[in-house]
């Protein structure tokens, strides 16, 4: 009989799996007040796009639609506090954001990998341990899988699917002809570094041996230039079934091409000063369990950029549709189908079609292959995370806790109106909320006036032309003329004051990626804070300083008064950007 022991713990919300995805649901259910737990069953955070993995988090291309919110926060403190882009670093960011995150309890190390139903909801889930040994039997009102493979699906009836759907079942005109149980494959990544001297590399002797271009065509893109994304195998197997088997044929390829492009390839004398620097020893996933929601995003979904009332997320990327062989397929790795930036994605798209209380995120939400081909991406996932993190909070005060009933349309809008507060960008949703006081003000600036009353329009970023039917380029942001300057709103009439937020310009022009890809590393910038965030500001209600802040590195502040103030006029006054010679402000708020 075993002697180990057994925790039981009770929770609102369980998330399982730390991905991005994870990582964000859980943090957007515990800033919400709900007591929340995230399971995860690696030593680091991140999924994909942790230390272990590194792949880069990818959103719509279009740099006007960066994603915000939660996602966003982690990537600014990522290159504010890592400029040198070192993954062990970016390890810290995501354990300090998961381990001090206040109502948040991450257990590391934890696999989930069983539960039990009270009904047709999930009353506990089990999950063990493996460096305490210990099984830990986890309560709650909401569960959110988050697991990349859905392991909910293997241990509830949760319905899901996998493969690909044949092109007739929903006139997906990418589809194949016959459905099949066909998926992406794993992948490991190289990461290498550009030395002054030769580095010779001596291949283990189970490598595989590449020794002509025909063995891998379509796949080198120099060595300066190398993102080895397509060193993919398994997508013919049983990406969970044969996990470990296909981990160790990747092990053998992964390393065959180092050796091909030392040792072999026509790159060989410029890869002569190239020096590995890590190979990944835990395969990426891809694709495998996707749940079946109450809608099943589709590519006419996408291509049609199809309306959603139930909004509560975005994606953008193309429908990146890699070969099922892999890197045993001799033509091009993957075709990218194009997809129009930004599409919804709906709250039905994340929420279990039979199970009540189950919620997900991240690349197993509701969608057909082909669209996930396109939702897959981390930055899609992350954002779809904070909406079932923030839906499943949310709603825990009332009497029911299935998902489906309890979205109505008024808590919908609820939800995405809050979702909006937290910096999430919606298709065409603004921020319509009646206790922000700041709408109802009078807006005034000691420079650039005349773009005062955009901090109080609702939109916090710069719009362009597609963006569905804001169809017509625009701007959202006070914008100064010089610093130091001022942007003030008058209120209708003195009011108690208990929270102001802001919301500032954090250059969309860059991308905050982390990657292990060398011409990226090169390319990525700029490092250190950005540009155009304001660093030092004062909060003023009726010219007394409330708040000040140096130092700033985010977008989106929240200050919580001790106290509240009562006044009448509330003022942000902007002493200087990191790097910029002009002040940005998309978005004042204020609540009593
Ligand atoms: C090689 C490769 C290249 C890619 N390229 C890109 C790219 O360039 N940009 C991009 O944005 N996306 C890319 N993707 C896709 C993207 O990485 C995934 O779709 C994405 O990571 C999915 O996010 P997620 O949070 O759902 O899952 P994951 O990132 O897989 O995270 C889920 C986490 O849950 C944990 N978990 C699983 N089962 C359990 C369990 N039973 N209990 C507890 N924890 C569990 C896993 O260990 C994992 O860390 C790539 C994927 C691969 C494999």
């Amino acid at each position: 009989m075993s002697q180990l022991p057994r925790v039981q713990h009770e929770f609102d919300v369980c998330v399982i799996g730390g991905g991005m995805a994870g990582m964000i649901a859980a943090m957007a259910s515990a800033r919400h007040g709900a007591k929340t737990c995230l399971v995860h069953d690696r030593p680091v955070l991140g999924g994909n796009a942790s230390s272990e993995v590194r792949m880069w988090i990818c959103g719509p291309q279009k740099k006007n639609l960066k994603e915000t919110g939660i996602l966003e926060e982690i990537q600014l403190e990522n290159y504010y506090r890592n400029p040198s882009l070192n993954y062990s670093i970016w390890d810290s960011v995501l354990y300090g954001k998961a381990f001090f995150e206040p109502n948040l309890t991450t257990f590391l190390n934890t696999t989930c990998n069983g539960a039990e139903m009270d009904g047709d909801r999930i009353a506990s889930v089990t999950c063990w341990t493996l460096t305490s040994q210990t099984w830990q039997v986890i309560s709650a009102k909401q569960f959110i899988d988050c697991s990349g493979d859905g392991i909910l699906g293997g241990v509830t009836p949760a319905l899901w699917r996998s493969g690909r759907e044949s092109r007739e079942e929903f006139n997906e005109s990418i589809q194949p002809s016959q459905a099949d149980d066909k998926t992406m494959g794993n992948s490991l990544l190289i990461q290498i570094r550009k030395t002054d001297s030769p580095q010779p590399f001596i291949p283990p002797t189970w490598a595989y041996k590449f020794t002509s271009p025909s063995d891998i065509p379509y796949r080198m893109s120099g060595v300066n230039g190398s993102n080895f994304w397509w060193i993919e195998l398994g997508g013919l197997q049983d990406t969970i079934g044969d996990a470990e088997a296909i981990r160790d044929e990747l092990m053998r390829a992964v390393y065959g091409i180092w050796d091909y492009i030392k040792n072999h390839a026509a790159e060989k004398e410029e890869a002569a000063n190239w020096a590995l620097e890590w190979i990944g020893s835990l395969p990426g996933k891809r694709e495998n369990r996707r749940f079946v929601g109450d809608h099943i995003l589709t590519q006419n979904d996408i291509r049609e950029q199809r309306h959603f009332d139930d909004i509560v997320a975005y994606g953008g990327w193309p429908m990146d549709d890699h070969h099922p062989a892999g890197l045993l397929y001799p033509g091009q790795p993957t075709i990218f189908h194009g997809a129009p930036a930004p599409y919804a994605i709906p709250l039905r798209c994340l929420y279990s079609k039979n199970i009540p209380n189950m919620l997900f995120a991240g690349r197993n939400i509701s969608a057909t292959h082909i669209a996930f081909a396109s939702t897959r991406v981390m930055a899609t996932c992350a954002v779809g995370g904070q909406a079932v993190g923030t839906a499943a909070a949310l709603w825990l005060g009332e009497k029911s806790n299935d998902i489906r009933a309890l979205s109505t349309p008024a808590n919908v809008r609820a939800l995405q109106q809050r979702l909006l507060r937290d910096d999430a960008f919606l298709l065409d949703l603004r921020n319509e909320e009646p206790d922000d006081l700041a709408r109802a003000a009078t807006p005034s600036a000691t420079s650039g006036e005349n773009t005062a009353a955009l901090a109080i329009d609702g939109v916090t970023r710069d719009l362009r032309a597609s963006f569905g039917a804001w169809s017509s380029d625009s701007e959202h942001a006070w914008t100064s003329t010089a610093l130091p300057a001022s942007l003030a709103l008058e209120l209708p009439a003195a009011k108690p004051i208990r929270e102001v937020h802001l919301t500032f310009d954090s250059g969309f022009e860059r991308e905050l990626i982390l990657t292990p890809a060398h011409w990226h590393r090169q390319h990525s910038a700029p490092r250190g804070p950005q540009a155009k965030i304001v660093s030092h500001y004062r909060v003023k209600i009726d010219g007394k300083v409330v708040h000040e802040e140096t130092g700033n590195f985010l977008r989106k502040r929240v200050h919580r008064l001790a106290a509240p103030v009562i006044g009448r006029v509330i003022e942000i006054e902007c002493l200087a950007t990191h790097d910029a010679p002009i002040a940005r402000i998309f978005e004042v708020r204020c609540y009593a």
